[in-house]
């Protein structure tokens, strides 16, 4: 009987995977959003628009604050792996500083939820680049150059940090033993730096937000930021709880009553939003139906743009902007400067406060660049082309 029961159970994950990749493939297919989607001709035109604004979004330096590292792997050198491969491709995409998230958890070769979160730690300090990026942001590369790829820190990695993320489809117990093993990690000199906060994630259709305050509240008082996963679904009750709590950040923020919106737009709550995943999972035609990207950018209001989970959603950071300044009509100053907003919304304060002036600098000298090699008249009618594609 249990037999049947996992064997259904793995036929179930088996069809939602498929469901979703190819949910992801059409999503990309219809708006030539996926890498080596072929076009029919008449949107080939667009499309290399859009290839454009995502080459300049690519030269933006960025900040991931939502990125998930899933596990559903068996042994840790695999997920020391894919924490590696991930950071590796965030680098190479222009991102100079990243937040991962994981739920730790044992693993089937003997690793404990503690060996877990301190393996990845190991990984993160392995990767570690903050002085050459610090270095790279410094030097004044894009003075006087048109080509936006050279101006790429890419090649000097970046600056990785963790939350741990609490489950709220498991159990309170469990949501305790996450919290309790991140504040031990923070008195590890070796690791504190890296971890910087506790995520609440997992189905938004099980748990109540209320049952984790107390978890969530010892991990602030411990000194971690709290970021938490809200109205991914349609809950009042349990959105109202979730800003009652008053979280650093709030993931997704979709579904929202308008007394809800009003109140994250007053207390300028950070909302990282998630594109490509909102428009695949929430099934829409487009970023420009995103339920809540235009009111967010309309009042100007603190937002990050993330990936949520690059390899599901067949996605990257650069991929995610241009899309959003495509869909939204955002000029390259515009872009820009969500890009650099995303640094001031970090958890890490101290590496914020290093990066931000360095930051802004070079997003200046790139729209400058690309002001001066004669592509400025081009740029808002590349970013306009891109709309009519995107939204097509
Ligand atoms: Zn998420």
């Amino acid at each position: 009987m249990e037999r049947v029961k996992s064997s259904a159970t793995l036929c179930v994950v088996i069809f939602l995977l498929f469901a979703v990749s190819a949910m992801a493939f059409v999503a990309a297919a219809t708006h030539g959003l996926g890498g080596g989607v072929k076009l029919h001709a008449a949107a080939a035109d667009s499309f290399d628009s859009f290839d454009s604004l995502q080459a300049f979004a690519r030269a933006l330096p960025k900040a991931e604050l939502h990125a998930h590292l899933h596990g559903s792997v068996l042994d840790m050198d695999t997920v020391r792996r894919i924490a590696r491969e991930a950071l590796a491709d965030f680098a190479a995409d222009g991102v100079v500083y990243a937040e991962l998230r994981t739920t730790p958890r044992p693993l089937r070769d003997g690793t404990t939820l503690e060996g877990y979160a301190r393996q990845l730690l190991e990984v993160f300090a392995e990767c570690d680049a903050e002085a050459q990026v610090l270095a790279a942001l410094s030097a004044d590369t894009c003075r006087n150059s048109g080509d936006l790829t050279g101006a790429l820190p890419c090649e000097h990695g970046l600056i990785p940090r963790l939350l741990l993320s609490v489950d709220r489809g498991k159990s309170v117990d469990a949501a305790w033993e996450v919290v309790n093993l991140a504040v031990d990690l923070l008195k590890d000199a070796q690791y504190v730096k890296y971890l910087v906060g506790i995520d609440l994630s997992g189905n938004p259709a099980k748990g109540r937000f209320e049952d984790f305050a107390g978890p969530l509240q010892h991990a602030r008082a411990a000194g971690l930021k709290v970021s938490v996963h809200c109205a991914e679904v349609y809950n009042p009750p349990d959105t109202q709880a979730i800003l009652d709590f008053s979280p650093d950040r709030l993931g997704h923020a979709l579904h929202l009553t308008s007394d809800a919106l009003d109140r994250v737009l007053r207390n300028r709550v950070p909302v990282e939003v998630c594109p490509t995943s909102n428009v695949i999972t929430l099934g829409l035609n487009g970023h420009h139906e995103h339920p809540t990207a235009a009111t967010w950018l309309a009042h100007e209001h603190p937002v990050s743009i993330n990936t949520d989970d690059a390899g599901v959603f067949s996605t990257c950071l650069s991929r995610e902007y241009a899309s959003v300044a495509a869909a939204f009509d955002l000029d390259l100053s515009q872009c820009s400067a969500l890009a650099v907003a995303a640094f001031s919304q970090a958890f890490d304060a101290r590496t914020s406060a290093a990066l931000l002036p360095l930051v802004r600098r070079r997003c200046d000298a790139l729209l400058a660049a690309h002001a001066g090699s004669g592509a400025k008249s081009e740029g808002t009618v590349s970013v306009g082309a891109a709309a009519a594609a995107v939204n097509r």
